[in-house]
């Protein structure tokens, strides 16, 4: 193999190296479909899994422009006053009461007491700062960032704005990817070693300039992230590769305080299979896990606040799974949907939740004993 073919191997796997995520398992990532409203859903803890870390690959080409790496706030607050927190691998935990002196913020985590919980952004922790800062309690801060992440028009707005200053991102990654692999080639090929100099340099141009927009968006338009997108810029001066994916990598950053729930009912994609998984969870707690059933009653309002606003309800989610291709199944479990043959009576996949039976099809009306006057 050439030298030549084989620095454009290296190239390309390197290209296809930063065409990754790797964020906390507990993420969501939701890509736009094309067409229409609906939403993928793509779950980090599916495809490669290290401890607190799980992988989720962006489209190669073209950019990934409707991703949504959403992020959920780590703590929330149960109905009886516990604090409950998903922990750096993905794990519900019941926490001891704490004061702000407890909370501290690192790089990829929130340490809470001795505890960690593991976060895609630090805007996702500005809620919680700011809140300090207006005198607010603990308790009031966490319901108040669950109230913000699940709410449809926040979401919406969050959304439009990343849409709109992402704007330069979306054709100038494209532009450096096509310069590097296409251009790059071609000018070698039939213009000498000179030219291909200068369209190099013309290339680090477009390098400096996403660079600078990261910058930009780290100092105007998200400042609590200001630090990881400058990371994120300098590395795009000098990383072609990084530069090339600095719009699925910022977006990151956009929607770090936004639960995917709220999104997905922002735009419209009410029977999104996952949000009808997602509420079926919280209205069906696993049976015996006080972690579970507090997590379930800490977000049982804000969801149920965020349905109404777009008329709909919990018990919307609550209809039967589909039967048609299993007609012996007699019951179903309202958590996970499994269906079940007569003898079961709870779900092992959740641990023993109790099954509920198919509505009986009404029957057909008898036909007459003998003629219509017996
Ligand atoms: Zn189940």
């Amino acid at each position: 193999m050439s030298a030549f073919a084989e620095f454009w191997l290296i190239a390309g796997a390197l290209f296809l190296w930063e065409s990754t995520l790797w964020l906390p398992l507990r993420s969501v990532v939701l890509r736009r479909a094309w067409f229409g409203k609906r939403w993928r859903v793509l779950a980090a803890d599916r495809l490669l899994v290290m401890r607190e870390l799980g992988l989720v690959p962006m489209l190669p080409l073209p950019p990934d422009g409707g991703l949504a790496p959403c992020q959920a706030p780590p703590l929330a607050l149960a109905a009886d006053g516990t604090f409950v927190l998903e922990s750096a691998t993905g794990r519900t935990e019941l926490l001891a009461a704490f004061t702000w002196d407890d909370l501290r913020a690192e790089p990829h985590h929130l340490q809470v007491g001795t505890r960690l919980a593991r976060i895609s952004s630090p805007r996702c922790i500005e809620v919680l700062r700011r809140a300090k800062q207006r005198g607010a309690t603990p308790q009031a801060a966490v319901r108040q960032a669950w109230r913000l992440a699940l709410s449809p028009p926040r979401a919406a707005r969050e959304w439009r704005r990343w849409r709109l200053v992402s704007g330069p991102l979306r054709w100038l990654g494209p532009l450096l990817t096509g310069g590097f692999f296409i251009g790059l080639p071609v000018v070698y090929v039939y213009r000498g070693s000179q030219p291909t100099l200068f369209f190099a340099l013309w290339l680090w141009c477009l390098m400096g300039w996403i660079a600078a927009q990261l910058w930009w968006l780290g100092h105007r338009v998200y400042p609590g992230a200001r630090a990881a997108l400058r990371m994120d810029a300098l590395l795009a001066l000098v990383v072609p590769f990084h530069a090339m994916r600095a719009l699925e990598i910022a977006a990151i950053h956009a929607m770090g305080t936004t639960h995917p729930a709220g999104l997905l009912l922002a735009t419209g994609d009410f029977a999104n299979p996952w949000l009808g998984g997602f509420v079926r969870r919280v209205l069906h707690p696993l049976p015996g896990v006080a972690a579970d059933a507090g997590w379930a009653s800490a977000l049982h309002a804000p969801l149920a606040a965020a349905l109404a606003h777009c008329g709909k309800s919990m018990q919307d989610y609550e209809a039967a799974p589909d039967a048609a291709n299993d007609p012996a199944a007699s019951a179903y479990c309202p958590r996970c949907h499994g269906r079940y043959l007569a003898p079961v009576q709870s779900c092992p996949d959740c641990l023993g939740l109790e099954l509920r039976g198919f509505a009986k099809p009404k029957p057909a009306c008898p036909p007459p004993a003998s003629g219509i006057f017996p």
